[in-house]
């Protein structure tokens, strides 16, 4: 008997999604490193947060750790995409390792933000408000920047609405970078309608690359029975994503880190499917879950960009040449 023909199963891709300039730089950081120095190459918190970078890297010689003690005298280590409190480099300077730093330039453009408001703790010194989520590593890493007591948590409009700063004139603010861009929005507004004096960046800190998926996510969640946002559970702008595709309309949407993860029954009675991938989600893992969903559906692909992307960054100075 012939095989019974496949269902049909309507595709929208939303672009741009996947890896953004910060990640694929960090990424570069790790294997140049690898290449000039050879293994291993230590490289402290997971280099961008996707299971998948993290294994490639390691068979390749990477080894990942949560802390500097964890890395033997002598040894190379990498700073993760996040960014780290000023207290690691100094770790790392004290214990006479070699290190490079794998920060995005445009997390480590909100660092010198907060910087510039704290002004050396001076006459002129604002107290921070940093906008985003407790024990995400940029967190830690932006608000290790300054001294305990410089900066305050604001995690919610809530928070927003009732946080009791010393001096609401000497007042400014900051954001992840991976934040939703309709929520920080609110925040801030709540933020700027109790103190008007507060200071902040014209648009908020969140990069070029959060704030394009979560355009480009809105576009087909609308259209879509079912949203997969390939990436992984710890990766903030993931998480947005998956909400972001729910508030703009899909029924529902889930964060799926690998294809060979997809559960066949969540396609059930989905007509069009979008998917999109957070940024530290290579693009090969879209290719996959394509070519897993062609086992049993016969598909019509449509691919709906919002804009495109030419960002990309210089490796830092020391394997710049
Ligand atoms: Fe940099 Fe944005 Fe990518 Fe984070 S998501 S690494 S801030 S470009």
């Amino acid at each position: 008997p012939r095989p019974a023909a496949k269902a049909s199963l309507r595709i929208l891709l939303a672009g741009p999604r996947g890896f953004c300039a910060g990640v694929d730089r960090a990424i570069r950081v790790v294997e140049e490193a690898l290449r000039r120095f050879g293994a291993p190459v230590y490289v402290r918190h997971e280099i961008v947060h996707n299971r998948t970078v993290v294994e490639q890297l390691e068979r390749q010689g990477a080894v990942f750790v949560d802390e500097l003690t964890e890395v033997p005298e002598d040894a190379q280590v990498v700073f993760s995409a996040h960014g780290v409190p000023k207290s690691v480099p100094a770790e790392a300077q004290r214990r006479g390792l070699t290190y490079l730093d794998a920060t995005c330039p445009l997390v480590s453009k909100v660092h010198r933000e907060a910087e510039r408001h704290f002004a050396g703790g001076g006459p002129d010194s604002h107290h921070i408000l940093m906008i985003g989520h407790a024990g995400h590593p940029e967190v830690e890493g932006t608000m290790g920047q300054l001294p305990p007591g410089a900066m305050t948590l604001v995690q919610s409009v809530d928070e927003a609405a009732t946080v009791q700063p010393a001096d609401p004139g000497r007042l400014a603010f900051i954001t992840q970078t991976t934040l939703s861009v309709d929520d920080t929005a609110e925040i801030v507004a709540t933020l700027r309608a109790r103190f008007p004096a507060i200071q902040g960046p014209k648009r908020e800190d969140i990069c070029y690359a959060t704030t394009n998926r979560q355009a480009a996510v809105k576009t087909i969640a609308p259209e879509s029975d079912l949203v997969l946002v390939i990436g992984s559970p710890n990766s903030s702008n993931s998480q947005r994503l998956r909400e972001v595709a729910e508030r703009a309309g899909a029924p529902r949407a889930i964060l799926l880190p690998r294809a060979d993860q997809l559960d066949w029954s969540v396609l059930e009675g989905v007509r069009t499917l979008g998917i999109t991938a957070g940024a530290s989600a290579p693009e090969v893992l879209v290719e996959q879950l394509l070519d897993r969903l062609r086992e049993r559906y016969e598909l019509a692909i449509e691919e709906k960009s919002v804009t495109t992307e030419d960002v990309v960054f210089k490796l830092p100075a020391p394997l710049a040449c």
